[in-house]
């Protein structure tokens, strides 16, 4: 049977214990980031940490039977928007900004975090890039609350963003998560005040914003997973998974 979106009072903790552990997993991994190292080599780190505390990366076979994701952890550069396959041909050079995008299932239950980090020193609007996409983050979790609706989390992002000049986008969407890794509701990164589903506490939600320097439209490599900015733009990602509480929400990751 299908279970609901509310998780209880237990299952959040679990979702948080999980939670803890995957970020520390993902601040190591992020510390591993220098010129010269190859995206594999996060990856190799990021899914043996996660193996030895007694995880499973869940991102690893997810998809289609034909072509699943291959790796434990998404590595995306520069114009590489999310769902950048990691490999050993990726070298990290200086300037190059790299979104990590992790999910994990620890005790049955389901977690996704990602942050975007810079490979020495980066141009001003790289830097920018990441500072609004962080900052559009933290605003859509304080916006996070019960009787809010997803609507809401979506315009702070978008206002956030094109204010500083940057373009949300559409195409991907944060998501209900905590039994499975993706679950309903949809929270999009762009929106209306005061449309959309509404939030209740005990709904786990990732909130996800994806920003670019210049246009919001994708394109797809044919490995039929990354997913770039068509204009070549530079793109920055950042994610929590946060639980609506009775008062407001609390982050998870
Ligand atoms: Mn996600």
């Amino acid at each position: 049977m299908k279970r609901g979106l509310i998780k209880t009072e237990n299952e959040i903790n679990t979702i948080a214990e999980g939670g803890k552990l995957l970020r520390d997993i993902l601040a190591q991994t992020a510390a591993l980031v220098k010129p010269g190292i190859s995206t594999a080599y996060l990856n190799d780190f990021a899914e043996k940490k996660i193996y030895e505390i007694g995880g499973r990366p869940s991102f690893k076979n997810y998809g289609p039977k034909k072509n699943p994701f291959p790796a434990g952890l998404c590595t995306s550069v520069n114009d590489v928007v999310v769902h950048g396959i990691p490999n050993e041909e990726t070298i990290l050079k200086v300037g190059d900004i790299v979104g990590l995008d992790i999910g994990m299932e620890y005790k049955e239950l389901y977690t996704d975090h990602a942050i975007t980090v810079a490979v020495g020193e980066v141009t001003p609007q790289a830097k920018k890039l990441m500072e609004v996409t962080q900052k559009c983050l933290n605003l859509a979790i304080k916006e996070a609350a019960p009787g809010k609706k997803t609507g809401d989390i979506g315009y702070i992002i978008q206002k956030t963003a094109e204010d500083a000049g940057f373009s949300v986008i559409r195409d991907l969407v944060g998501h209900g998560v905590g039994y499975d890794v993706h679950e309903e509701p949809a929270v999009p990164c762009y929106g209306k005040k005061n449309t959309g589903d509404v939030l209740k506490p005990g709904m786990v939600i990732a909130i996800e914003p994806m920003l670019t320097s210049g246009e919001y439209f994708l394109t797809s490599d044919p490995d039929g997973w990354t997913l770039r900015t068509a204009d070549g733009s530079l793109a920055a990602h950042f994610e929590h998974t946060v639980a609506i509480t009775d008062k407001g929400s609390r982050i998870l990751t």
